[in-house]
């Protein structure tokens, strides 16, 4: 077994190489391969499925590699900032599929880290790194979305449990999840002052889900109801009342991976279109080979190259924060900039295709531009997720640029 632990960047770069080669199913290296999509997402519906995807999460997991710097006591991989970036690139290089992807991993689990318990470390960390449960995350509500701290979920004490009463809307993945992570009411008399954060298992009875339908024809969020639900006493992390310290800084781990997620070819084309070679084959090239169309030639320019410069200043963002106290309100900038970038690289996708940027199902259109149409529309909720692009601005004015509150 090799020793991580060392201290030479190089020699640990070539064990976790050799590692990742020795243990990548081979079925995935095949083109054709089939896992089930939602198999990325883990959670209880595949504990003992042989899926090829779940068989890589489980082996990455097993090292603690699916959350590489967490402590190796909660089954974290207990790596320092620099060797987890070096296992990224790694992954990236030899174009390894991503092990696990997870509100668990993403969200919660950092402010576990930060706010929990040893009790609830123990219990639910290393569910999260083996992929085991699935989280959601229940924050916004019908009368509650940018004014977050309005919402009305109730959660009484009851002695010897908690009920919960309420209603939460958006909720991602509800209906495939296991566990919540919520935000309810505690103090019906104090407005952030009267907030918990509390865990919630989904199976618990009172609790139901209904899907809601998306302009882009899909449905990845919920309405989520619940009904008398009863709660373990110890499902509350922190102090009662003491929710909305954790609930922000939750936002702020969510507003950093969202970024992330937008890789440079993130957006409707799908992540291998590059926007120039795009343009030259629908739009044709003048004389000189450059593309025929000046004014979408600029407007391509400047989008790779705000995204190449978002990038990079994410990564760097990003890098900087897991080597200090984790990412802050400055989270609101790349969440609030990468999004506009998104959105304008799908308008100009579409833009490109012209009459094809139109289709929506049907022969007369190819797989890719039918994409490009849905992602289109996926791209609007860019920015409203993780909070809106003005509430973003709101948080950078407040919080980064210490500037007063609007009289
Ligand atoms: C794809 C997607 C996934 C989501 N997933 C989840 C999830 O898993 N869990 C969850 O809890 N929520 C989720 N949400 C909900 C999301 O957090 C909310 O939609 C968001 O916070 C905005 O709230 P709202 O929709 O109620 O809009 P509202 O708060 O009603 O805002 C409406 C408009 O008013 C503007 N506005 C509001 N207040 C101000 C202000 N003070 N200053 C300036 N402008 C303002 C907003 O920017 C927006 O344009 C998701 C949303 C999307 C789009």
């Amino acid at each position: 077994m090799a020793d991580f632990s060392g201290e030479n960047p190089e020699a640990f770069r070539s064990d976790v190489r050799g590692w990742l080669e020795a243990n990548y199913p081979a079925e995935l290296r095949s083109a054709d391969v089939r896992t089930d999509p939602e198999a990325i997402w883990g959670g209880r519906a595949f504990l003992g499925s042989e899926d090829p995807q779940i068989v890589w999460m489980r082996r990455v997991a097993e090292k603690g590699w699916t959350a590489p710097t967490w402590p190796a006591a909660y089954g974290g991989g207990g790596l320092s900032p620099d060797q987890g970036r070096i296992l990224e690139q790694e992954l990236a290089r030899g174009r390894y599929r991503t092990p696990l992807s997870s509100f668990g991993l993403w969200m919660l689990g950092p402010v576990l880290l930060e706010y929990a318990n040893e009790a609830q470390k123990l219990e639910h960390l290393p569910r999260i790194v083996r992929g085991e449960a699935r989280w959601c995350q229940g924050y916004s509500e019908p009368g509650a979305g940018s004014d977050l701290a309005g919402l009305q979920t109730r959660c009484e004490d009851k002695g010897d449990h908690w009920l919960i009463n309420g209603q939460k809307v958006w909720t991602s993945y509800a209906n495939k999840a296991d566990w919540c992570f919520c935000l309810v009411r505690t103090d019906t008399t104090r407005k952030h002052e009267g907030i918990s954060f509390v865990l919630i298992d989904m199976s618990s009875p009172g609790v139901e889900t209904r899907p809601i339908q998306l302009i882009s024809g899909e449905s990845p969020f919920c309405e989520t109801f619940f009904t008398d639900v009863k709660i373990p006493k110890d499902n509350l992390v922190g102090q009662v009342n003491g929710g909305w310290q954790i609930a922000k800084r939750l936002l702020q781990y969510e507003r950093q991976n969202i970024s992330g997620g937008f890789g440079p070819g993130e957006g409707a084309g799908g992540s291998s279109s590059d926007l120039g070679v795009m343009a030259r084959n629908y739009m044709g090239t003048d004389e000189t080979g450059a593309l025929s169309d000046p004014d979408l030639r600029g407007r391509i320019t400047r989008n790779k190259m705000d995204f190449d410069c978002g990038y990079k200043t994410i990564n760097r963002i990003a890098a900087e924060s897991k080597a200090s106290n984790g990412p802050s309100a400055a989270t609101s900038i790349i969440k609030y900039a990468v999004a506009s970038f998104a959105q304008e690289r799908s308008e100009l996708i579409v833009e490109m295709m012209g009459s094809q940027g139109l289709g929506w199902t049907g022969d007369d259109y190819a797989a890719p531009e039918i994409g490009a149409v849905r992602g289109w529309l996926r791209a609007k909720a860019n920015s409203i997720e993780g909070g809106s692009s003005e509430v973003n601005l709101n948080v950078i004015s407040k919080r980064v640029l210490g500037l007063p509150d609007p009289q």
